[in-house]
């Protein structure tokens, strides 16, 4: 079989904020995989949670009333005219919406809920049905795909990463006190490596990059050496 037609699912797991995404989405295009980002659909869950009322003060998650809601909620993905990707929640576009603070600080506990799990994990399952596919989040290379050809664990200190999420969110005109994301990449870090359903692991096959140090032109070639090393095997 010719390299080029040999698709694979490619899995890029990791801390929160450690540019996972900025790197599957670079990796995708390159080498024309689909992309999809599973934190995208944890929070759009946590969006369809916090709009109906089933999420309290100190981020108490109502369970029974998110699982019986799960059938309603439908996560897809668009390509803009701009080459950017984004969420639709029931059809709507949300991708500016799930990506605020106060929606971070509900995302950990709707994520550790299993059922929730297990309906995204099979919407994952059936996206990466015909491989050729980069995938990012926290369980990918343990959980969704652990057949996953290529397997990217990827860390960084989280100073780095809470301030690299400030300039992101500066960026859009979201404005946040570096303190507040700290305190939120941190608590993610520890609810989402502690709870019992597919925690946030290292599988043990995985590749692990730190890069706290590299541009992202760095970062891109070693992915895409990455990538052409496993086709090639
Ligand atoms: O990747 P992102 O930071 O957008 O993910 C948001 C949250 O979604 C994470 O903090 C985690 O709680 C949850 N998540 C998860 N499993 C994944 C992807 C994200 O639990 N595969």
């Amino acid at each position: 079989m010719d390299t080029n037609d040999k698709k694979i699912i490619i899995a890029i797991d990791g801390y929160s904020s450690s540019g996972k995404s900025t790197m599957a989405k670079s990796l995708a295009k390159a080498i024309g995989y689909k992309y999809v980002d599973t934190g995208a659909m944890y929070r759009a869950v946590t969006l369809y949670a916090m709009r109906h009322g089933m999420i309290g003060a100190n981020h108490t998650v109502n369970i029974p009333a998110i699982e019986e809601a799960l059938h309603k909620i439908d996560i897809t993905f668009t390509l803009m005219p701009d080459g950017t990707q984004h969420t639709l929640l029931n059809g709507e576009d949300v991708e500016n919406l799930i990506r605020q603070l106060d929606l971070s600080e509900n995302v950990s506990p709707v994520s550790a809920i299993p059922a929730v799990r297990q309906n995204l994990v099979r919407k994952q399952q059936d996206f990466g049905k015909e491989r050729g596919i980069v995938m990012d989040g926290r369980d990918i290379g343990t959980t969704v795909f652990p057949d996953a050809e290529l397997k990217i664990f990827v860390n960084a200190p989280a100073a780095t990463r809470a301030m690299r999420r400030v300039k992101e969110l500066q960026e859009k005109g979201v404005p946040v006190s570096y303190d507040k994301v700290l305190a939120n990449v941190v608590s993610r870090d520890r609810q989402d490596e502690t709870r019992a359903e597919s925690p946030l692991r290292r599988a043990e096959d995985a590749v692990d990059l730190d890069n706290s140090n590299l541009t992202l032109k760095e970062q891109d070639a070693i992915l895409i050496k990455l990538y052409n090393d496993r086709i090639s095997c």
